[in-house]
């Protein structure tokens, strides 16, 4: 599943975002599921967030799909090839389904206008804070957007998740919020608050 949805090239027309449907926690990746230690391309460097695992298995336990959305201009840049990109998200991918959570996708983003590699040079509607992939991400996996959730780290993530219509915008981090519609400082604020919008007792 990984490999179809990942090899599939942008679209520049407008989408219709899923108006019925599932639920979705969407994670951007670095600064999220990762610590953001820049241009993480390999495993060894990809240290996991403290708490993601839980957050995740408990948006599924809520009746969440999980899937990840995240810019990767570090293809554009030469830094890794794409396809050293999709074997991390493959070892990735297990690493959740390790902890009870199947990733229904991993939607990535190789293009950026400033490219040193000519062809990912393309100002992309998929690269956030366009909504693009978040568009695609609702079309293929049938996902309700206006009932969904998006965390990122970044006020890019609120920009792409508000255009795109996700109405519960989540940012990591003290940044300003922007779009935000709420800051938590950590993933376990999220969790928590899953159990409780679910009224869900506590432990
Ligand atoms: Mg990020």
């Amino acid at each position: 599943m990984l490999s179809s949805l990942d090899t599939e090239a942008p679209r520049e027309a407008k989408l219709e975002p899923g108006k019925s449907g599932r639920p979705a926690l969407l994670l951007d990746r670095d600064g999220v599921v990762n610590i953001d230690h820049g241009y993480v391309a390999t495993c060894e460097r990809f240290e996991f967030a403290d708490g993601i695992f839980a957050l995740a298995r408990r948006a599924v336990d809520c009746g969440y799909t999980v899937a990840v959305i995240t810019n990767q201009a570090g293809i554009a840049r030469g830094y890794y090839p794409e396809a050293q990109f999709l074997a991390l998200s493959r070892w990735m991918a297990g690493e959740f389904a390790g902890h009870g959570v199947d990733l229904a996708g991993i939607f990535h983003c190789p293009y950026f206008e400033q490219a040193a590699v000519p062809a990912y040079r393309r100002d992309s509607f998929w690269r956030k804070p366009a909504p693009g992939m978040i568009l695609e991400a609702a079309r293929r996996l049938g996902l309700d957007l206006p009932r969904s959730i998006f965390l990122g780290d970044q006020p890019t993530d609120m920009a792409a998740a508000a255009a795109a219509g996700i109405a519960t915008r989540v940012l990591i981090g003290d940044g300003a919020p922007g779009a935000a519609t709420l800051t938590i400082r950590r993933l376990e604020d999220l969790t928590e608050r899953l159990r409780a919008d679910r009224g869900m007792p506590p432990d």
